[in-house]
């Protein structure tokens, strides 16, 4: 037989334009319809008797107010991860799952999907800046591990198939950037190129490996790395350009 809670919660989310994620919760133990603003989400409490679609309507009559409490603080929904997150790596895929039993966030790998699954507690708000927190940590994590597994191999396979030189690697966590050559032999990259396609996270893997050669941005290093890529540069910056604006990608240069 099936048990039925009597604290019913029933979540229908939405991705709206100026509010960022909305989640629609029936709740059994309210009388009133409420909007609150918890952790990055806009949620919308209504009560038994309600409708989905009279919560919609209660919440275009307060949408100024919402957008005006989170006009003051801007990141405030931009970043939420959810179960309708869905982050496409170089080898696999993130998805979240509310269903820790634990009070803690972890991660498993279901490897017929293959696909990494990050568990969040199905006794918290999953949109409670705690929550949000302890996710992004873990996200954060599994990102630069994945980097540091397979960035240095692939520069390694670069460098000498094109034979250009470098004495060291790091993998960093920045954001502003996705890598960077120091003094002609020190590369870094960022963890975030775990987000990218292969062939754009090799076009900034090469552009490095040219500074090794020409330390600035001028003809011969434009040359050079027209040369190891088939003379591509312009049309692979562009498209890496537009990758940056993808809003999974907003998700993860928002990671601390
Ligand atoms: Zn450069």
């Amino acid at each position: 037989m099936t048990a039925f809670s009597y604290f019913c919660v029933m979540d229908a989310y939405e991705a709206d334009k100026s509010l960022g994620t909305v989640v629609f919760r029936q709740n059994s133990r309210i009388r009133k319809l409420a909007i609150r603003i918890a952790g990055r989400a806009v949620i919308v409490q209504f009560p038994l008797e309600c409708t989905l679609k009279t919560a919609k309507s209660f919440l275009e009559e307060h949408r100024m107010w919402a957008e005006s409490v989170l006009r003051r603080c801007p990141t405030m929904t931009s970043t939420v991860i959810d179960e309708n997150t869905e982050l496409e790596l170089l080898n696999f895929k993130i998805i979240l799952k509310h269903d820790a039993k634990q009070n803690r966030c972890y991660a498993t790998m279901d490897l017929q999907r293959e696909c990494m699954v990050m568990h969040a507690p199905v006794s918290e708000d999953i949109y409670s800046e705690d929550i949000q927190k302890r996710i992004d940590s873990l996200l954060f994590n599994i990102l630069m591990l994945e980097a540091k597994h397979y960035l240095p191999g692939r520069l390694n396979y670069l460098s000498e198939k094109f034979g250009l030189t470098y004495a060291e690697c790091q993998i960093r966590k920045m954001k502003s950037r996705w890598g960077s050559c120091i003094s002609k032999s020190i590369i870094h990259l960022s963890s975030l190129l775990m987000a990218l396609p292969q062939e754009l996270s090799d076009f900034v893997i090469l552009h490095e490996l040219c500074h090794t050669r020409e330390m600035n941005h001028g003809k011969n290093f434009y040359a050079l790395l027209n040369r190891v890529t088939e003379n591509r540069a312009d049309e692979f910056k562009k498209k890496l350009n537009d990758y940056a604006k993808q809003p999974t990608l907003s998700i993860l240069f928002a990671l601390a």
